[in-house]
């Protein structure tokens, strides 16, 4: 007999396109989480290939002027170490993630205003010099701001919207307001930037129907990137005591993600693989065709702790490449060649 969740996954293989309703089953059901990550992994190798991108992360500062209640980067959290590293040894970075072989740098950091959108412009116009892809993940700014960074060159913008659910949004970002979110989101877009968003999962009081919801947003505005992190308490953090997000409902997210927005460029994500060692190839596997490992060196790579335990954070950059590699590789995947923008395009027969 065939359930409504087989159907609803043919349905999605077929059109990409689900009702909120079929969304919500497919995420509640844990006997989906088989059938839909095969469905995504086949939506990927016809939509987007074999290739996995791997994209050189540098995590250039922890200050932060914001106070998301899940964020160890928080600003009222005394405990945090901060850094800042200077723009020069940003662009040294930048040339180590080019030496590693990596056609993307990913410059992430808190929402630190010293760098100004002059200063980070010009960072921007100095590793476009080494013929990379530049993805910023800096927050929230005015238009100006993401103009300046795109005049210089940067390709790319991550900005997860964390939730869709307006009242949760407001209640873990004090001081921040989701209209605001979703103009950076639309203002990024207008630029010309490829836009990546995404979710929390497990976060307090979320509901599965509000994580099809976040989906659903996810398709309207036509991201280019889906980042999903399962939220990973922090004990001294006002989330702290919360249990952490759901690996098999993060499982059958990214799966959903794949099916709905076929073309897009999905990340298996640190805290996935914080929280579930080997995480990294199941998702690989379940829809996911971006990793992006980490070239920040030294105390830096120590004190840019969003959550506890993050995988990886005693390897070197270079361990982390060899080791991403080989994991791929044992895979059958091939590692991407070229800077793997978002391809727009009819999947390839099959
Ligand atoms: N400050 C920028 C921002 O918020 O967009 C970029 C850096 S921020 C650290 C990157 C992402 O880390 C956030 O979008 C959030 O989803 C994730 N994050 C923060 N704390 C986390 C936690 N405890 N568990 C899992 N992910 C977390
Ligand atoms: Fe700052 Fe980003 Fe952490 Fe929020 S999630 S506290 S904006 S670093």
């Amino acid at each position: 007999m065939t359930t409504d969740w087989q159907t609803y996954i043919d349905k999605a293989e077929r059109t990409h396109r689900l009702t909120e309703a079929e969304l919500t089953a497919l995420l509640a059901e844990p006997a989906a989480e088989e059938t839909m990550a095969a469905a995504a992994n086949r939506v990927r190798a016809a939509f987007v290939g074999d290739a996995v991108h791997l994209r050189g992360l540098i995590e250039f500062s922890s200050f932060c002027r914001r106070n998301c209640h899940y964020c160890g980067l928080r600003q009222e959290n005394k405990q945090a170490g901060r850094y800042r590293l200077a723009p020069e040894e940003i662009v040294a970075l930048a040339e180590k993630a080019k030496g590693y072989g990596y056609h993307t740098v990913v410059l992430q950091s808190g929402e630190d205003t010293w760098f100004t959108a002059k200063r980070l412009a010009d960072i921007v116009t100095a590793i476009k010099r080494l013929d990379v892809a530049v993805t910023l993940s800096v927050g929230e700014r005015p238009l100006a701001d993401y103009r300046a960074w795109r005049e210089a060159g940067a390709d790319r913008f991550l900005l997860r919207i964390e939730t869709t659910d307006r009242a949760l949004y407001e209640r873990l970002h004090p001081g921040m307001d989701f209209d605001e979110r979703r103009r950076c989101l639309r203002d990024l877009k207008s630029l010309g930037y490829e836009v990546g968003t995404g979710c929390l999962v497990g976060l307090p009081g979320q509901t599965v129907e509000s994580l099809a919801r976040d989906v659903l947003f996810f398709q309207s505005i036509d991201a280019d990137m889906v980042g999903i992190g399962p939220l990973i308490p922090n004990d001294d953090m006002p989330l702290g005591g919360t249990a952490p997000g759901d690996m098999g409902l993060v499982r059958r997210l990214v799966a959903a993600i794949r099916l709905l927005l076929p073309e897009a460029n999905i990340p298996a994500t640190t805290a996935m693989e914080t929280l579930s060692p080997g995480a990294r190839e199941r998702i690989l596997q379940s829809g996911a065709n971006v990793v992006m490992p980490n070239v920040t060196e030294g105390e830096a790579r120590q004190l840019y702790a969003l959550y506890p335990g993050k995988a990886c954070v005693a390897d070197t950059p270079e361990e982390c490449r060899d080791c991403m590699t080989l994991r791929i590789r044992a895979l059958g995947r091939s590692i991407g060649t070229d800077k793997g923008f978002r391809r727009h395009r009819a999947p390839e027969a099959t």
